[in-house]
């Protein structure tokens, strides 16, 4: 299997080159060269066994030579095994044909860890085996830094270092950063905003001399590896509901476009679904684009679902590629235009091909408080905001002929201010983290300063 960017000028790789790089040189997004596909009955036959052995049928030919059988097999168990449900993603069902899809069992209560912890585990065996060291270093205004700390933490071949602005991320975030005990985990709190974390990333990133002595590595949403991990719990729900012999629908919460893309692709690989509708929050980039064929960025407006609170949805640029006939160059010009002008106008024909697939919606806060109290009224379900969201566009998408399985991206106690307001109730965290508020923490304050930032680095990798 190899993979091609989508502006059409880096060279093809195959996974674990792709999986090591991110963002291609050409400041494309890499995609499979091919999308491989799953024949009826090995799509039948993936409800006979747990999630695990589904993961494996559906990731194993994107994977291709980069990893034996077994080995794979023992990625993706070391993956999911610290899951706190054995379904690893559950449905619910919460109305006449709706269903909530559970994606918040994992160590961090978000769906992330379902390609973090993945990833986590084929880093270490790729590095192991090539007999090298990397250190991965993220910002993170919440959720990401998390997810890449659980991901990490204790590999042998990995430190992890992780940028948040000290004061501003939530308490449970917090503490998930600076909890963890192994000696690779390296909360870095910045004396500084998130937007000044993601300049000194990105300034890392620019300094070659830096990059090389420490080996620095990022796992952001653009990997390819994320969004095939994501790819696997679509295929779970639908086979649940009566796939392939019936068709069923998604509605999916979207910031980066990252999950609803991998429901794209299980559709190319064969699975029999209907329509794949994206939710947004007021933060309506992608549902205006949908309508208009406009993408036209405009300021982040801060929401009670903030994990998509972003005005450029980075994984677009996979779905663009295959509505304008995988043609790289054009892809490369709207991108050009994005940058220059804040915005382009989508082709008539690009824009056709993509309303044939999917539908969207948007949310305003006041409907994304009243869904998360009718979502407890009506069937004693706690949602955290951004499942509300999904929700409150699936009522609006439900179609009779076909079941409508609505993505919970978060557990409701990761958002437990916007929970109460709308129930009254403070949702508390699952048992096997209840004593959160209670271990002790661990963390280094650095100044609003790369040189600082850098130095603090190198310390704590050489112990
Ligand atoms: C990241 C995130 C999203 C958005 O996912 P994308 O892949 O960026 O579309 C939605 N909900 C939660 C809770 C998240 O953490």
């Amino acid at each position: 299997m190899r993979y091609v960017s989508t502006r059409g000028n880096a060279p093809a790789l195959n996974f674990e080159e792709t999986m090591l790089t991110g963002l291609a040189p050409d400041g494309g997004l890499y995609v499979p060269e091919t999308v491989p596909t799953l024949t009826h009955d090995e799509i039948a036959r993936l409800h006979l066994g747990s999630y695990e052995d589904a993961a494996f049928t559906v990731m194993q030919p994107f994977v291709g030579e980069t990893f034996e059988e077994d080995e794979f097999r023992e990625i993706i168990a070391a993956a999911y095994e610290g899951f706190g449900h054995v379904a690893r993603a559950p449905l619910k069902q919460i109305d006449d044909g709706l269903w909530l899809l559970e994606l918040f069992h994992g160590p961090t209560l978000a769906f992330k860890d379902f390609a973090m912890q993945l990833i986590g585990q084929m880093f270490q065996t790729v590095l192991a085996r090539n007999g090298r060291r990397i250190t991965i270093v993220g910002a993170t205004s919440g959720d990401t830094g998390s997810a890449a700390i659980e991901a990490f933490r204790g590999l042998p071949n990995v430190d992890v270092c992780i940028l948040y602005p000290h004061g501003r991320v939530s308490e449970v975030q917090r503490r998930q950063m600076t909890t963890p005990s192994e000696a690779n985990v390296h909360a870095l709190a910045i004396d500084g905003t998130f937007d000044d974390c993601q300049r000194h990333l990105k300034d890392m990133f620019a300094d070659e001399a830096f990059r090389g002595e420490v080996g620095l590595a990022a796992v952001n949403s653009i990997n390819w590896a994320r969004v095939m991990a994501q790819v696997v719990y679509y295929f779970t729900s639908a086979v649940a509901l009566g796939a392939p012999d019936r068709r069923v629908s998604f509605c999916v919460p979207t910031g980066n476009f990252g999950d609803i893309y991998a429901g794209e692709i299980a559709r190319r690989m064969g699975l029999s679904i209907d329509r794949l509708v994206i939710a947004t929050n007021q933060n309506d980039i992608l549902d205006r684009a949908l309508r208009t064929g406009e993408y036209r960025t405009g300021t982040v407006e801060p929401s009670i679902s903030p994990s998509m609170d972003i005005q450029v949805s980075s994984n677009f640029e996979r779905l663009l590629f295959d509505a304008y006939g995988r043609d790289g160059n054009a892809v490369a010009q709207l991108m050009q235009e994005l940058r220059a002008e804040g915005g382009f106008a989508i082709s008539q024909g690009a824009h056709e091909a993509i309303a044939e697939n999917f539908a969207s919606g948007a949310v305003s806060e006041a409907e994304t408080s009243s869904r998360i109290t009718a979502t407890l009224e009506e069937s004693q379900e706690l949602v955290c905001p951004h499942s509300a969201v999904g929700l409150e566009v699936a009522r609006d998408h439900q179609d009779i002929s076909h079941p409508m399985i609505a993505l919970a991206t978060a557990h409701p106690a990761k958002f437990p201010d916007a929970v109460e307001t709308a129930t009254g109730i403070r949702p508390p965290l699952p048992n096997r983290m209840a004593d959160l508020y209670h271990r002790s923490e661990r963390v280094t304050r650095v100044e609003n300063d790369l040189a600082a930032i850098q130095g603090v680095i190198r310390e704590k990798r050489a112990k």
